[in-house]
């Protein structure tokens, strides 16, 4: 019989676009005895992530929460609950995470129209504006504020005052600008927001907290077609994790993964967010500074580059992949290769949450140095 060995990963220093480094701190919190999802103590816990996570978003929508699955599932959650079919809804895309956005909404019965802006720029507001004026019935406005697949942050503030003039909800992918870069979902007035656990806030993969501001809410308790996913429903979940005085079962919450929430949450609380949006921005431009000297540059304008996720131009006569795997082999360091219009064209180098130290940028500079010198170049 063939026998199994218990798993042992790889040393491994995550700096691509997802998932980021985890602290031992909050792999120790993961680590706890599972208890019950209705377990007082668990309930307890929930709120304290609730509260946690209002911190983090800078809200105080009454829903905020961390959907059970990853990112994407808050991607869908967010358009299945505001949309209904027939609804049309403005969808930015300049890179592969407004496309998915767009295809989700046409999944769900709504008509996307799609603004396209070019890969490694932020969107063009107006473009946008252009779209909701040529649309007037347009419900909603979805956009990716940081498009990890190019690098790129686009004006969330400007694009949510558009869309309110417009008298459209706007729909926010913040999976990777959540703790790394000023999100401010109740002064920017966002309405459906969601992210993920495994990106700046440095938890493990398969959460993503997910906020909704009071005119969402109404939006969906005014639905005239049911939510068409069970799962996601926002008002049979609303009665799982915020029912007043007794919860009711709605399906298993991964208890473990929510310890280990609850601690990378503490972490970033702990440290501030504009600390840590301050750390992200000096990590970054000394990365940019060591990737010059190197001769290779980012793709993204200053003034739109994100900080946590550094996408660079490969230098010519360089073979991508291979760079790529001798950094991994060699020295055990992960970074992300292009997506989309940009495969083979681009490296996506993240400093995300607890992997964004001038350590970690140092390591890698001198890695990917020589890593270019013994390929000749
Ligand atoms: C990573 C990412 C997602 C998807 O998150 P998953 O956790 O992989 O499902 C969506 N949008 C953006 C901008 C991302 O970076």
């Amino acid at each position: 019989m063939t026998s199994f060995n218990a798993f042992t990963p790889p040393a491994r220093l995550l700096l691509g676009p997802g998932p980021s480094p985890v602290s031992p701190r909050v792999l120790a919190a993961l680590a706890q005895p599972t208890i019950g999802h209705l377990d007082p103590a668990f309930v307890g816990l929930m709120d304290e992530i609730k509260a946690l996570l209002r911190t983090a978003f800078r809200t105080e929508n009454e829903m905020t929460l961390p959907l059970s699955g990853p990112g994407s599932v808050g991607m869908e959650a967010c358009v299945i609950n505001l949309i209904e079919p027939g609804d049309a809804v403005v969808v930015c895309q300049n890179g592969v995470f407004g496309g998915r956005m767009a295809e989700v909404v046409r999944r769900c019965g709504g008509q996307p129209i799609v603004v396209e802006s070019p890969w490694g720029r932020a969107v063009d507001i107006e473009r946008v504006e252009a779209a909701l004026r040529a649309h007037p019935r347009a419900r909603a406005l979805g956009f990716v504020h940081a498009e990890t697949s190019t690098g790129a942050r686009s004006d969330a503030e400007a694009l949510a005052r558009l869309a309110r003039a417009h008298d459209c909800l706007t729909i926010v992918d913040a999976v990777t600008s959540l703790g790394g870069s000023p999100l401010e979902v109740d002064a920017w007035d966002l309405d459906a927001v969601y992210s993920g656990s495994q990106k700046c806030l440095s938890c493990v993969p398969g959460l993503s907290p997910v906020t909704f501001s009071a005119r969402a809410m109404q939006t969906i308790a005014q639905r005239q077609h049911p939510v068409q996913s069970w799962f996601l429903d926002m008002g049979m979940l609303a009665s799982y994790w915020q029912g007043d005085g007794g919860r009711s079962y709605h399906h298993t919450a991964p208890i473990n993964a929510l310890y280990a929430l609850h601690e990378a949450l503490r972490v970033v609380v702990d440290e501030g967010l504009p600390a840590a949006w301050e750390r992200h921005r000096e990590q970054h431009l000394a990365l940019i500074a060591g990737l010059e000297q190197l001769g290779v540059s980012p793709v993204v304008p200053a003034s739109e580059r994100l900080c946590q996720l550094n996408c660079v131009s490969i230098p010519p006569g360089v073979d991508e992949a291979d760079v790529r795997r001798r950094l991994l082999l060699d020295h055990g360091i992960e970074i992300g290769a292009g997506l989309g219009a940009l495969a083979g064209k681009v490296w996506r180098i993240g400093l995300m949450g607890h992997g964004c130290r001038a350590e970690n940028v140092e390591r890698f500079l001198t890695a990917l140095a020589g890593t270019l010198d013994r390929a000749g170049n």
